[in-house]
């Protein structure tokens, strides 16, 4: 069963010429992180804050682990869903350690639960306790605000995350740093997380899922390794730069382009590569190898399969657009 279901989702403002979102249906498996890529107005934002209920779909309906999610109150559907936006929100007279303790202190938790758990969430975000924990927001640079705002929709351990260009005030270096920083919590924690850029390498390092969407409408839905190799239109290889194949390949993970591994394969002394490594990595080690497969290993496990031919044959979709 999927986390999240969207069954023709559609929003349509009030006085309003275009429909903002319009019959949206995918799925969303539990753990994935599933990114809404595309460009500005197109209804990302919209289509994410019907999860949450700040906006009530005016057609179509989605499920939350199977459940309408117009059945649960509001309240109750919140308390499972983390949120996080671009303005960070950190409330300024609070200190990192009062912040993070929002939801905690909304869900009743005792001091003895809290406590323990602010000082797991500020050592997992980077942030050593001792130095951070007393600090105000003021006292902080952006990122780190950014962290500490992550930290806090982590805390009551929601099941789903909704994330709203959480980096985009953020600079590029600082941003690169936190989106590896997302993506090693992410490997830890298997969040069903659904995160809105309009930022294509942003999309192509994260996702496990692309929804590329275009005037409120879902245009392609496929791992990001197959948007840029077989982009299902003109407007989909001009988003995601296709063109600069070598380039982009260098931000896909290896584990969202593999093959699972048949039950029956045997290893064959074919060179390995981490799951996490980049496919720009894998093609050259291929090509340096001349080897027509890749094991794929998660830590000492072998999980998956890649090759050149499931490359080459993918890359020649590309030219059919
Ligand atoms: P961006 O990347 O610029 O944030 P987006 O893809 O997230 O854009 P939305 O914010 O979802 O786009 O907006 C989709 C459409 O709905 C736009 O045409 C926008 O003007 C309209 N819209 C969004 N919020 C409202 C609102 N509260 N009232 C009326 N129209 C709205």
């Amino acid at each position: 069963m999927s986390a999240i279901r969207f069954e023709e989702v559609t929003k349509q403002f009030s006085g309003m010429p275009r429909t903002a979102v319009d019959g949206c249906s995918f799925d969303v498996d539990e753990g994935a992180l599933v990114v809404l890529l595309g460009p500005s107005g197109c209804g990302k934002t919209t289509l994410l804050k019907m999860v949450n209920r700040l906006y009530e779909p005016t057609g179509g309906r989605i499920l939350f682990d199977g459940s309408n999610i117009q059945d649960f109150k509001i309240t109750t559907l919140r308390k499972q869903i983390g949120y996080v936006i671009q303005q960070v929100g950190l409330f300024p007279h609070m200190t990192v350690a009062q912040n993070v303790a929002v939801v905690p202190k909304l869900l009743g938790w005792s001091r003895e639960q809290t406590d323990p758990r602010i000082d797991e969430l500020l050592t997992m975000i980077k942030l050593p306790p001792e130095e951070y924990r007393d600090r105000y927001p003021s006292q902080l640079s952006g990122g780190q605000q950014q962290r500490v705002g992550l930290a806090r929709a982590l805390a009551g351990d929601p099941k789903v995350m909704l994330m709203d260009e959480p980096f985009g005030a953020i600079d590029a270096i600082t941003r690169t740093s936190l989106q590896d920083e997302m993506l090693r919590l992410q490997r830890k924690l298997r969040k069903t997380i659904l995160f809105v850029t309009h930022d294509v390498e942003e999309a192509l390092r994260m996702a496990d899922k692309i929804v590329v969407m275009d005037k409120g409408h879902i245009v392609q839905y496929d791992t990001p390794f197959n948007i840029l190799t077989q982009p299902v239109s003109r407007f989909v290889h001009d988003l995601v730069g296709a063109d600069d194949m070598v380039r982009q390949l260098s931000l896909v993970r290896v584990e969202t382009a593999m093959v699972p591994i048949p039950d029956d394969y045997r290893r064959n002394g074919e060179p390995t590569i981490g799951c996490q490594d980049n496919l720009r990595a894998a093609l050259s080690l291929l090509l340096r190898t001349d080897t027509p497969a890749l094991t794929v290993l998660n830590e000492h496990d072998a999980v998956g399969i890649l090759t050149l031919d499931h490359i080459r044959s993918s890359a020649i979709g590309k030219e059919q657009v």
